[in-house]
């Protein structure tokens, strides 16, 4: 049989892994199948630009439709997979279809967490994940209306800071006594607190949803024994990793799907790629579940030359960013509670890294409109260097010259 790859979710991941295996010379069938109507898409812009209106869809395509028929890979749309069957090498689709394969990508991604209070099914509680989420929303996002977020994460406070600015009065329920609580120091989740705040955004930390109300659709968010009015809800409360086909086919899962640093499950003729797999990163010294673009990309090519059979491991400063306001937020490294946080910069004029150190080594940078800071940060970590905090602390010394 002529090699023919089948890769599981259409999502940037997948797309990568398509995209990559014809830049290095593949020659045999790829099939991406994807069960969204979309060509594989980036989601970033859908909590920012293209939640505020800014770009049409096509912007967000990683290459125009057109681009996958020239390169013969056959895109399978709107189609879900049901079933692995490893022992045939044959995957299912859920009308029953099946599909052969000599290698098989996983790049599945994750679904959106749900609440499950009381009310969570009243029409009006949106999440955000995919374009067809977001155009179930979009239009309403108007001057008055009467938002209330549901979490206080990266997804939460930008949809928040695109809504204010169209006008909209604004409210923010987290959970937790902080902001971002999973990513930064509280000094970085202080700082963001603020910003909404003086923005305009009634942020309520330490506030965990009971019950959504409403007569056939929300109207109001109860937290306890207060309540709020609402004419739309949206959570963003985190994503649960697409594992089943994976764990249903016998693979390891244990937050995401077991991978070597190649990409590559215990069966060798099965990989998997961005938010659905869990690889181990020898920078950061520990198994991770990467939610991020640069993740998705840099894991689909390692999984297409995996399959090339010119392995490359994945050796990659984590990094992400958010855009809130005018606030480009670029992070390297994870930090973590107890890491030693060192300001350069100035919080007041918006323009700060935060530099975290674990006994004396630089492990992490968030940089608050500092893109220097940020590519030479991930030097600095990938180094495992031991700058001095003192001058570390001073702006005027590149980071670089550390
Ligand atoms: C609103 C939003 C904002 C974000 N902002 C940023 C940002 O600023 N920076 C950043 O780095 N990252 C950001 N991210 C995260 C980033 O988009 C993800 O890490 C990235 O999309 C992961 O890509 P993926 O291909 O692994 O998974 P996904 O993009 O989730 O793609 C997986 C695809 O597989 C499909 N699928 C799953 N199971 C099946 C099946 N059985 N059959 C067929 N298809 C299936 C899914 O429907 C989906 O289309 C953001 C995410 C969201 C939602």
């Amino acid at each position: 049989m002529t090699d023919s790859v089948v890769i599981i979710g259409a999502g940037q991941a997948g797309g990568q892994t398509a995209l990559s295996l014809r830049q290095n010379g593949f020659e045999g069938t790829i099939t991406l199948i994807g069960d969204e109507p979309y060509v594989p898409y980036e989601r970033p812009p859908l909590s920012k630009s293209y939640l505020a209106g800014d770009v049409a869809e096509e912007r967000m395509f990683m290459r125009p439709a057109a681009f996958y028929a020239e390169k013969h890979i056959v895109l399978m749309p709107r189609t879900t997979v049901a079933r692995i069957d490893r022992a045939a090498k044959k995957v299912r689709l859920a009308g029953g279809t099946q599909l052969p394969y000599t290698e098989l990508v996983l790049a599945t991604g994750g679904r959106v967490r749900k609440m499950t209070c009381p009310g969570a099914d009243l029409p009006g509680v949106h999440y955000l994940r995919n374009i067809d989420d977001v155009l179930g929303f979009r239009d309403r996002i108007t001057a008055g209306l009467k938002l209330v977020i549901v979490g206080g994460g990266y997804i939460g406070l930008e949809v928040a800071a695109v809504a204010i600015k169209r006008g909209c009065r604004v409210t923010v329920l987290e959970m937790l006594p902080l902001v971002l609580n999973r990513v930064v120091a509280p000094e970085m989740s202080h700082f963001y607190t603020d910003v909404h705040r003086t923005a305009g955004v009634d942020l309520r930390t330490s506030t965990g949803v009971t019950a959504f109300e409403g007569d056939g659709k929300v109207e109001r968010v109860r937290f306890g024994d207060a309540v709020i009015d609402a004419d739309l809800v949206i959570v963003g409360i985190g994503i649960i990793p697409n594992v089943e086909l994976a764990a249903d086919a016998g693979l390891a899962v244990d937050n995401g799907i077991m991978v070597d640093e190649c990409t590559r499950t215990a069966d060798p003729d099965i990989f998997a790629a961005g938010d659905c797999s869990n690889h181990f990163n020898a920078i950061v010294g520990a198994r991770l579940r990467l939610e991020s673009v640069p993740n998705a990309l840099a894991q689909g090519k390692a999984a297409a030359l995996a399959i090339l059979g010119r392995p490359e491991p994945v050796v990659e400063v984590p990094w992400f960013w958010s855009d809130q306001y005018d606030l480009k937020l670029q992070m390297t490294g994870l930090s973590r509670p107890g890491d030693q946080i060192i300001i350069r910069g100035s919080m007041a004029e918006r323009k700060f890294s935060a530099c975290y150190l674990r006994e004396g080594v630089f492990v992490a940078c968030q940089s608050v409109n500092m893109a220097k800071d940020f590519i030479q940060s991930k030097k600095l970590i990938a180094d495992r260097a031991t700058p001095d905090p003192a001058k570390l602390a001073d702006p005027a010394i590149a980071l670089r010259d550390l």
